[in-house]
């Protein structure tokens, strides 16, 4: 290439030459114990001894705690850290996800103790601070999502879904028709998480085909909608990655049989700024803050899914909802046809700090930007890898790019084999088999935070990894050779589900 790249290149791709990862086997903490040993020096107390047994009472039996050194103590969970793969220590292009770096200033403010120390049992008017940065941040998503009302007590992304599905049931109740509506439409490349939430509100799940083209297939749909249907759940952009241009045509065609739109918002990376869904025509949304407005995730939390619904659905909307009073926010829970809460207090209050953090550190033009990036990042991995990897539907994409490794089952190599291989690389592999429609799916999510040398590193090692695919597939079939363990049984850990440590068996394994 002829570029100051080279370096950066090959110290990824030539990873025959690394050294092997010394990696310390995780031993529990119970088995360095040492008795006597302390891991703090606190100051020689100026009272008298008490025996804690006086006070308490005999243990049933004996605590064992273990007892170390500070520095091992440092050591262990030093190491336990460095056995994880995470976005501070590599790229992590998982599709679907949106697994961007969240700047560390948003850490900073949601640890100011004003915020950490504010006990959610308080007096609204003790904590109008917190409540003026829920409210903040309500707007801000008004205004990005073109809705009437946004709440943000749903604590996940399938939270909302739900959430928004229990406002059209009671939207249906108030209009006498729930008890026919028993349907809800999902597209057939839905997250796994669409007809769980629909199925859970006791909603019978029709799937509606995507086209040739990726698009939602009109004619499907126009032949499964009836006066049956409650509600057609869209993901937009779709999680093939692709902008939905029949968008005002679909929610029209719903709306005409009386059904109501959801959009399925965890896609929005690829359009704040851009375009809205409240002006497509939905009915409601969800949002995923911990993926678009930044919250670190990928560990099961915390999640936000704040929603967004036009007016006919507000008076259904959770309780409290928060509002401005003049100068006061205000938690009002009088409304007598909310569904209820959905969370205890307001959520995930500290997502909100972070979520504001976020949104005014970038303003309106920062966050076009950013989403114009994210957009720019997964076309451009779709051209440098189209040789190699077609993608899944031939046209431009929105923040993600669904490729297919078909070309290359002749010789023996599937899309997992390939994801197993990066990780030789030094990459997370990326999301797959999903979405369900596309075989040998390898969907790819750059985000807007990677740089181009990382993205383009990344590429060069699916190009060597595809040209090693058509010559050498055993080396697939055996990867990853660079860690501590090679494929698992991924099933194994939840059949054999075994959390429990106790010394009997460290000394089972270790005669
Ligand atoms: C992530 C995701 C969800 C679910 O969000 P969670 O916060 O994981 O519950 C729903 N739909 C799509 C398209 C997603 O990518």
């Amino acid at each position: 290439m002829g570029t100051n790249l080279d370096g950066f290149a090959a110290a990824l791709v030539d990873f025959d030459s690394m050294p092997s990862k010394s990696v310390v086997a995780p031993t529990p903490l119970f088995e360095r114990s040492v008795p006597g040993r302390i891991g703090c020096n606190l100051p020689r107390a100026d009272t008298p001894d008490v025996d804690l047994r006086s006070v308490l009472g005999e243990c049933r039996s004996e605590v064992n705690w273990p007892e170390v050194a500070e520095l091992d103590l440092l050591r262990h969970f030093t190491n336990l850290s460095q056995n994880n793969y995470g976005i501070e220590t590599g790229f992590y292009p998982l599709g679907s996800c949106t697994m961007k770096y969240n700047p560390k200033i948003n850490e900073r403010t949601a640890s100011l103790s004003g915020f950490t120390h504010s006990h959610p049992m308080l007096q609204s008017q003790s904590v109008q601070g917190c409540l003026e940065v829920i409210h903040s941040v309500q707007d801000i998503l008004l205004a990005v999502t073109g809705f009437d009302s946004v709440t943000m007590q749903p604590v996940a992304g399938a939270h909302g879904e739900l959430t928004c599905l229990m406002l059209i049931k009671a939207y249906h109740q108030s209009r006498g028709e729930d008890d026919k509506r028993r349907i809800v439409l999902v597209p057939d490349s839905a997250h796994g998480t669409n007809p769980a939430s629909a199925a859970r509100c006791g909603y019978e799940v029709k799937s509606v085909k995507t086209d040739e083209e990726g698009n939602t297939s009109i004619e499907h749909l126009a032949s499964v909608l009836d006066d049956t249907v409650a509600a057609f759940m869209l993901t937009n952009p779709s999680t093939l990655g692709l902008f939905e241009p029949n968008i005002a045509k679909i929610c029209q065609m719903v709306h005409d049989v009386g059904g109501q739109v959801f959009c399925d918002g965890a896609n929005m990376n690829a359009m704040v700024g851009t375009t809205r869904p409240g002006d497509h025509g939905f009915d409601c949304m969800h949002l995923n803050l911990h993926k678009t407005f930044s919250t670190p995730h990928g560990g099961g939390g915390p999640g936000c899914g704040a929603i967004g619904v036009k007016s006919h659905l507000n008076h259904f909307l959770p309780n409290p909802v928060l509002k401005r009073v003049g100068k006061s926010f205000v938690l009002d829970s009088s409304s007598p046809t909310s569904i209820g809460r959905v969370s205890t207090f307001q959520g995930q209050f500290l997502m909100a700090v972070r979520a504001l953090t976020y949104l005014m550190a970038y303003g309106k033009e920062g966050l076009k930007e950013i989403s114009r990036h994210a957009v720019l990042n997964a076309n451009y991995i779709k051209a440098r890898l189209k040789d190699h990897l077609p993608a899944a539907y031939d046209r431009p994409c929105m923040h993600e790019c669904v490729l297919t490794a078909t070309p290359y089952k002749k010789y023996g190599v599937r899309a997992l084999d390939i994801s197993k291989r990066l990780i030789d690389h030094g990459f997370h592999p990326p999301t797959n088999y999903f979405p369900l429609i596309v075989p040998e799916a390898l969907m790819i999510e750059p985000t807007e935070t990677e740089s181009k040398e990382t993205i383009d590193a990344f590429c060069e090692a699916l190009i060597a990894i595809c040209e090693e695919a058509r010559t050498n597939s055993d080396a697939l079939h055996d990867a990853p050779t660079s860690q501590t363990v090679g494929r698992l049984d991924e099933a194994y850990a939840v059949k054999t589900l075994d959390v429990r440590w106790t010394f009997d068996k460290a000394v089972a394994t270790v005669s």
